[in-house]
């Protein structure tokens, strides 16, 4: 299964879910890659009905922050979503696949 990659800090231990080499909490450069969590809940979300560009095919989709188990938040295109209307806060979600265009994205479980 392919896996979420993101970044550690290794002078403040913040976490991001991209591989990045600065830490965007306090500048250093002194970071590691990371293998995040590909469990996690929807933390907050979106349906969305109007895309653009190469999201315009998608719609209606829904755009969530997860929260992961290692509490890592993340914005991610929510995939396999039985029926948008019943998509909650709280919901298990666990990472689907990398998408070049848009980024991780998740599955309802
Ligand atoms: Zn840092």
């Amino acid at each position: 299964m392919e896996k979420l990659i993101g970044t550690i800090c290794l002078d403040c231990e913040y976490k991001v879910a991209n591989v990045t080499d600065l830490c965007p909490s306090c500048g250093s450069e002194n970071t590691e890659s990371l293998v995040i969590e590909n469990r996690g809940t929807i933390y907050s979300f979106t349906i969305v009905h109007v895309g653009f560009g190469h999201m315009a095919s998608r719609v209606p989709y829904a755009l969530a922050v997860i929260d992961t188990e290692d509490h890592i938040k993340l914005t991610t295109v929510v995939e396999d979503v039985p029926d948008l209307d019943s998509l909650k806060i709280g919901d298990k979600v666990r990472f689907k696949k990398m998408d070049e265009m848009i980024g991780p994205i998740f599955q309802v479980v």
